[in-house]
C-alpha cells in the first residue's frame, strides 16, 4: 500500500501518471508559530484573517491544546518565492498584521505549497494499491484530503481482510478504485472550485456546503451495490451504496445504544429490520456473497420480530431505514451493499 504522499516514490517507481492542473500558480506558506498576542487582541477562539493584506492573504488558526497557530500566507505573485526561515516568518507575521515581529516567540516549522488538483491515472497495479495523497492531490481549501485519504484506507483494509483471510474473491480489490476513484473526482472539484473562489474573494463560491461534510458519499453506482428493494422510490430511500447513517437505538433491557456501536468491528451486519424469520445460512446477497467472502462473516442483528436484538422506542431506526420489513447488507466500513424488501425477505430467508 504506497501511502507516501503526494510526492509518492512508489507511483514514480510505477511508472502511473498524476493528471490535473495547477489549481493557483502562486506558492502559500504555511508554518506552525508560538505567538504572544493575547494583549493584541488575537485570541485563541477563532481564526483571525488579514483578507487583503498587502502581498497577500494571511491567517492565523489556533492550534487546539497547544499555544501554536497555524500561518497560512498567500502570496499575489505567482513567481514568488517564499523563505521560510524563522526570521522571515516573524518578519511576514509583522507585515502584514497589526502583530510585531517580537511577539512571535518560535517558529516551529515552515513550508511552502502551491496547489494543484490531480489524480493518479489509476489507483492500482499489480499488488501495489495507491491510497490518500499518492492517489489525488488537490488545494486543502474545504479540508478534504486527510478525510479523503482515511476513507481510501477504510476501503481497501476491510477487502484485504475478506481476500486474504477470509476467501473473498481476488477481483474485490478491482472495486477500490472503482469505488474510490470517483470519489476523488468530485473532491477535486469541490477543493478547486472552494480554494478559486477564495482567491477571487467570492464570498457565496467559497461557502462550505453539506457535500464538505462527505456524508452524502455513495457507491450507488459502483459494483459492489446491489438494490433488491422495491418497496418505493430508490433515489429518496437509503439504497445499496449508500453510507448506512447512525440512529439512537436501544438494547433489549432497554439501555441506550447508538447502531454505530452496534456495527463497529471488521465483520458484516445483517440489519432485519421488522418481523422477519432467521435469515438462511445460504443467502446469496444477490450474488454478492461470493465477491464479498461473506461466509462466517456476518452479525445478524434483528430490529423487531418476537426476539429482537435491538430496539427502536422512538422509531429514529424505522424513520431512516425503514419502511419495515427491510433487510440491509451493511459492509464492515460502513456501507450498505445490499437491500431487499419486505417482499423479498419472506421467501429469502426461509429458503
Ligand atoms: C496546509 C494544509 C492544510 C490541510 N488541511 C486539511 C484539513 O483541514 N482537512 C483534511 O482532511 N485535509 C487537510 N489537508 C490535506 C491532508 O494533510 C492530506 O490530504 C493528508 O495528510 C494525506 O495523507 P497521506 O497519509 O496520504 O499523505 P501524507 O500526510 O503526505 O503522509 C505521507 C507520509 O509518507 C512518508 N513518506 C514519503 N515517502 C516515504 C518513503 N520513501 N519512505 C517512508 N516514508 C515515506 C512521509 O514522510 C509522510 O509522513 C491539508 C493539507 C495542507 C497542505
Amino acid at each position: 500500500m504506497a501511502a507516501d504522499g503526494g510526492r509518492s516514490t512508489v507511483r514514480k517507481r510505477l511508472g502511473i501518471g498524476m493528471t490535473g492542473e495547477t489549481v493557483h500558480p502562486a506558492p502559500t506558506l504555511i508554518a506552525d508559530a508560538a505567538i504572544d498576542g493575547a494583549e493584541r487582541g488575537l485570541g485563541r477562539d477563532h481564526w483571525h484573517v488579514w483578507q487583503h493584506a498587502k502581498g497577500g492573504a494571511i491567517a492565523l488558526c489556533p492550534l487546539p491544546g497547544t499555544d501554536q497557530f497555524q500561518v497560512a500566507a498567500q502570496y499575489d505573485a505567482p513567481d514568488a518565492v517564499p523563505n521560510t526561515s524563522p526570521e522571515a516568518v516573524r518578519q511576514l507575521i509583522a507585515d502584514r498584521t497589526h502583530l510585531a515581529a517580537s511577539d512571535v516567540r518560535e517558529v516551529r516549522w515552515a513550508s511552502t505549497f502551491t496547489p494543484r488538483a490531480a489524480m493518479a491515472d489509476r489507483f492500482r497495479a499489480d499488488r501495489t494499491f495507491l491510497i490518500g495523497d499518492a492517489a489525488h492531490i488537490h488545494s486543502p481549501a474545504g479540508g478534504q484530503g486527510l478525510n479523503t485519504s482515511v476513507q481510501d484506507a477504510y476501503n481497501l483494509g476491510w477487502k484485504l481482510g475478506q481476500v486474504l483471510r477470509h476467501g473473498a474473491d481476488p477481483a474485490l480489490l478491482d472495486s477500490y478504485e472503482a469505488e474510490r476513484l470517483p470519489i476523488a473526482t468530485g473532491v477535486l472539484g469541490i477543493s478547486t472550485r472552494i480554494h478559486r473562489a477564495h482567491r477571487a474573494g467570492d464570498a457565496e463560491g467559497r461557502r462550505r456546503t453539506s457535500e464538505v461534510h462527505q456524508l452524502g458519499l455513495s457507491y450507488r453506482d459502483g459494483p459492489l451495490a446491489v438494490n433488491e428493494r422495491n418497496d418505493g422510490d430508490h433515489r429518496n430511500q437509503l439504497g445499496a451504496g449508500d453510507r448506512a447513517p447512525d440512529a439512537p437505538c436501544a438494547l433489549p433491557d432497554g439501555t441506550p445504544v447508538r447502531l454505530f456501536d452496534v456495527l463497529r468491528g471488521p465483520h458484516f451486519t445483517l440489519l432485519v429490520l421488522g418481523d422477519a424469520p432467521p435469515p438462511a445460512p445460504d443467502t446469496d446477497f444477490g450474488g454478492l456473497a461470493p465477491t464479498l467472502g461473506t461466509a462466517g462473516c456476518v452479525r445478524t442483528i434483528r430490529a423487531g420480530g418476537p426476539s429482537p436484538d435491538l430496539l427502536d422506542p422512538d422509531g429514529h431506526l424505522t424513520t431512516t431505514y425503514g419502511p419495515a420489513p427491510a433487510l440491509f447488507l451493511i459492509r464492515p466500513d460502513g456501507y450498505v451493499c445490499w437491500t431487499a424488501d419486505g417482499a423479498r425477505v419472506h421467501p429469502l430467508l426461509t429458503r
